[in-house]
């Protein structure tokens, strides 16, 4: 418990600074090594019983041995020869014994050990490959939701996305709203088959992507959230994550794409400038941008972008446009928008509330005929830049 706690609240330490609650989690940890301590004492207190009980038998047994043997000797049954033979055996009989229960102990444990770890070993994934996988069939990144319920397994019942329906050309861009908890990022992770949904299908370009081996369809789809995950490896590695066998020179250009090229020479190290844990050392920005650069690389057919809410500046929010733009050309686009600039320039706009499409079409024709739209968007995207 107490590793688990230290792991939990050093793990998210930023979050309880941000909110001030070390000294809560310091009294947490307090009130368990008390705990702890008590739970020792309690351990050496029975120990120490066991030990007095475990030491009177000897001793006992050994008085015993030695007053009935010494009668035998006295009365000439036995010579002391014999006695002495007989003690020794016994000490160590005794004492293999003793040994031999520390070896069942051992055993036991391994035993427990193993089991455990054929249980994780027979662990079988949810999401499999079927046995014949069809191949990526080919085409422009045709996307088409059928249908779709789904329920996360820790609250089954609960249904996320209900009988959503949705169709999207090779190509197309489409910026997804709605409001927090409609099911826009479970959209994506049933997209990436991280789950599969209780009923409907989605295809790409097709093929129900449950007949397609899961590394075969996560190659054709990049995923840029935004929560940017960052290794604790070079910038050049970092990029690299989305196509290994990119070559120097293919890095490269795919940061200049992302605008952050120039930003990489300025570094001491250039592309192999470490990166700390996480890209702690980048802003939100630049992480952003690196994200853009590694999605480059991969080449995908199908970008899923989930626009980062707030913490970009002007500046920033300018460069990473530009660095989308060439990226998302060609491609079949869905963005989680939270911009209204982002919005206007999608080819068309997709409502979600409750798990279900409820409007798609143009920013105006929605503004129109979509309350729930026109509320969106007048609290979250900023309207005078229309
Ligand atoms: P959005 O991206 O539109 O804000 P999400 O797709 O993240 O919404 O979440 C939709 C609903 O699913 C929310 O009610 C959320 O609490 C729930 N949810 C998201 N992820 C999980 C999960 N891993 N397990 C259980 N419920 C989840």
């Amino acid at each position: 418990d107490i590793g688990g706690l230290f792991q939990e609240s050093l793990g998210a330490v930023q979050t309880v600074q941000a909110f001030t609650r070390e000294q809560e989690e310091v009294a947490r940890l307090n009130g368990l090594i008390e705990q702890g301590f008590d739970a020792t004492r309690k351990q050496l207190q029975t120990r120490a019983q066991l030990t007095f009980v475990s030491v009177s038998l000897v001793l006992t047994t050994v008085i015993v041995v030695m007053y009935v043997g010494g009668l035998h000797v006295l009365k000439g049954t036995t010579t002391s020869g014999q006695l002495i033979e007989f003690v020794l055996y016994a000490m160590f009989a005794g004492t293999s014994m003793a040994a031999l229960s520390d070896v069942y102990s051992d055993y036991t444990k391994t035993v427990g050990a193993t089991e455990r770890m054929f249980q994780l070993l027979d662990e079988k994934p949810g999401i499999m490959s079927p046995e014949h996988p069809d191949p990526l069939p080919n085409g422009g990144g045709e996307l088409t939701f059928d249908n779709i319920t789904f329920a996360y397994t820790s609250r089954p019942g609960i249904n996320v996305l209900t009988g959503l329906t949705l169709r999207i050309k090779p190509g197309e861009t489409i910026a997804i709203v709605g409001p927090s908890g409609a099911g826009k990022t479970t959209l994506f992770q049933l997209l990436l088959r991280f789950y599969d949904p209780v009923s409907g299908a989605i295809s790409l370009d097709g093929t129900d992507i449950r007949r397609l081996d899961p590394r075969d369809l996560r190659r054709a789809v990049a995923w840029v959230s935004q929560e940017q995950v960052l290794f604790s490896a070079t910038i050049g590695e970092n990029i690299r994550y989305g196509r290994l066998t990119a070559t120097t020179d293919e890095v490269a250009t795919a940061a200049k794409a992302a605008q952050i090229h120039d930003f990489i020479e300025s570094l001491p190290g250039k592309y192999d400038t470490p990166l700390g844990e996480r890209g702690m050392q980048l802003s939100g920005g630049q992480r952003q941008r690196l994200s853009i650069a590694r999605a480059i690389l991969r080449d995908p057919r199908v970008l899923l972008l989930d626009e980062a809410t707030s913490f970009l500046d002007a500046e920033n929010e300018a460069a990473i446009a530009h660095a989308l733009a060439p990226l998302m050309e060609n491609r079949t686009t869905l963005i989680i928008a939270h911009r209204l600039s982002t919005v206007v320039s999608a080819d068309r706009i997709v409502v979600i509330d409750e798990g279900r499409v409820i409007a798609e079409g143009g920013h105006e024709t929605l503004l129109k005929e979509c309350p729930l739209y026109t509320r969106l968007a007048a609290g979250r995207f900023n309207l005078a830049e229309s």
